[in-house]
């Protein structure tokens, strides 16, 4: 491979660990080094690792078993690096139980990584990097672009608290970032060719409560404003901090896509108190009230949790009919699970493994049934989707989004990053089917050269 080094990143969890993972990538580069397309060839290995379930933390301990091996067998002077909340959570402890590991480095020093790499190299045993420093944001702006998308961290930790959820404890308070900063990174991703920006945080829409600065929606309005952006998305909502106002402004943002992913847990308002989060069902309600009325078209999607200690027939009932009277357009369905720190691990009555297995496979028929129904509503639909890769089983097949944050398969030469119509025209498991209409190339002409040709039927079915 010659004297430039490479690394190799394996993430684990949610958007903001991808998006940490991409700012490590970014160090890397900014070191010297190269992406190594395969792990073989790796002179780093860089496990970026999510600690918010058990079974997230039991998958990367499978994989420093492996690396134990992989160091043994294949590449002795290989350098691994435990990084992210399990690293922030238990990093002391796993590099004395795995002797292969060379350096820990917790949440707030992913942009260090590079340097503990050459200050171990040489070093003596492994180099641990866990203390709660002052957090900063990530220095790389323009070069976060993945292809036509890009996401942007604009609060960092989360101050709620809620009882069952390691996150605050590892990843420190609520921080968020400069609104002028933001919309520098803004316009240089939009330079770069980044046509959608997904706006990031643990607790999304509390951006701006902890500095002297713009409120969410203020920012969402500003970056609206920015040319060449076409849609703007963000996640993760809390519903404690969203209200009929903030709807109904984003009802007018054209760029914003019409796509609410707001985590409503339980059905039962005795569960959500001792979750401690901070909302009754009634304010739920009252969002989804409002997202109806300014924004009808729009998809809501949610987090569930059941198991939840002391969650009984009765809460888990109203969590079912909860899902009935919204309609949830896709929920991510969980079992509970106990964590160091949190504090629902202390409470009595925890929910047996079977009940609560049964719980959660009721929940997941029954909300799949009504996605198929709300995706069987599509068909004969014309959208708008934004293509973004082609399909690893089928090449010929494109994978577009819908502003609605729906999943459009397509039959097309279109290229990722490209804005399509297609006709919805079947689904298929929980994705919709499409059929191009019509094919915009890149510099926004037709590709059969007659811009007064709205229909090229090219791909129908
Ligand atoms: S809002 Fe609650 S669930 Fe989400 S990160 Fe913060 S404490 Fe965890």
């Amino acid at each position: 491979m010659g004297d430039i080094k490479r690394y190799y990143i394996e993430t684990y969890g949610c958007e903001m660990n991808k998006s940490d993972s991409i700012d490590i990538a970014l160090s890397f580069e900014t070191h010297g080094y190269k992406r190594a397309e395969k792990v073989n060839d790796a002179d780093v290995v860089i496990l970026n690792t999510c600690a918010v379930r058990q079974n997230a933390e039991e998958r990367v301990l499978g994989r420093l078993g492996y690396y134990r091996s992989f160091k043994e067998r294949h590449n002795r002077n290989a350098v691994i690096v435990l990084a992210g909340c399990m690293a922030q959570e238990r990093g002391r402890e796993l590099s004395g139980l795995f002797p292969e590991i060379d350096v820990v480095s917790g949440t707030y020093h992913s942009m260090e990584i590079p340097g503990y790499v050459e200050e171990c190299c040489g070093g003596e045993g492994p180099l641990i990097a866990v203390d709660r420093n002052v957090y900063r944001f990530s220095p790389y702006t323009g070069e976060r672009a993945q292809g036509c998308r890009a996401w942007v961290n604009i609060i960092k930790g989360c101050s709620n608290y809620c009882s069952y959820c390691v996150v605050p404890y590892l990843r420190g308070p609520e921080k968020s970032k400069k609104s002028e900063g933001i919309i520098t990174e803004i316009k240089d991703l939009v330079a770069d060719g980044v046509v959608e920006v997904t706006l990031l945080g643990q607790n999304v829409n509390a951006y701006g409560k902890d500095i002297n600065d713009i409120t969410f929606i203020e920012l969402l309005e500003k970056i609206n404003e920015i040319d060449g952006i076409r849609w703007i998305r963000f996640l993760t909502s809390h519903p404690k901090d969203f209200n009929e106002e903030i709807v109904r402004r984003i009802s007018s943002l054209e760029k914003v896509c019409k796509h609410f992913h707001l985590p409503v847990q339980s059905g039962s308002n005795r569960i959500l108190n001792l979750m401690n989060r901070k909302y009754t069902l009634d304010l739920y309600r009252s969002i989804v009230e409002a997202i109806h009325k300014y924004t009808p078209r729009a998809s809501i999607t949610t987090d569930i949790i059941v198991g939840f200690p002391t969650e009984n027939e009765d809460d888990y009932n109203q969590t079912l009919d909860m899902i009935r009277e919204v309609r949830f357009d896709d929920a991510f369905t969980y079992i509970y699970s106990e964590r160091p720190f949190e504090q629902a691990r202390t409470m009595q009555a925890k929910v047996d493994k079977d009940t609560s297995k049964r719980r959660l496979q009721e929940l997941i028929t029954l909300q799949r049934g009504i996605s198929c129904e709300k995706n069987r509503d599509e068909i004969g639909k014309r959208k708008s989707v934004l293509t973004q890769g082609r399909s690893k089983k089928e090449a010929s097949e494109l994978l577009c989004r819908t502003e609605t944050g729906k999943m459009v398969v397509v039959n097309t030469k279109a290229r990722a990053g490209e804005f399509i119509d297609v006709m919805i025209t079947g689904i298929s498991g929980n994705t919709l089917r499409g059929a191009e209409i019509l094919y915009r190339t890149e510099t926004g002409k037709f590709d059969n050269g007659d811009p007064g040709r709205l229909f090229s039927n090219k791909g129908m079915a």
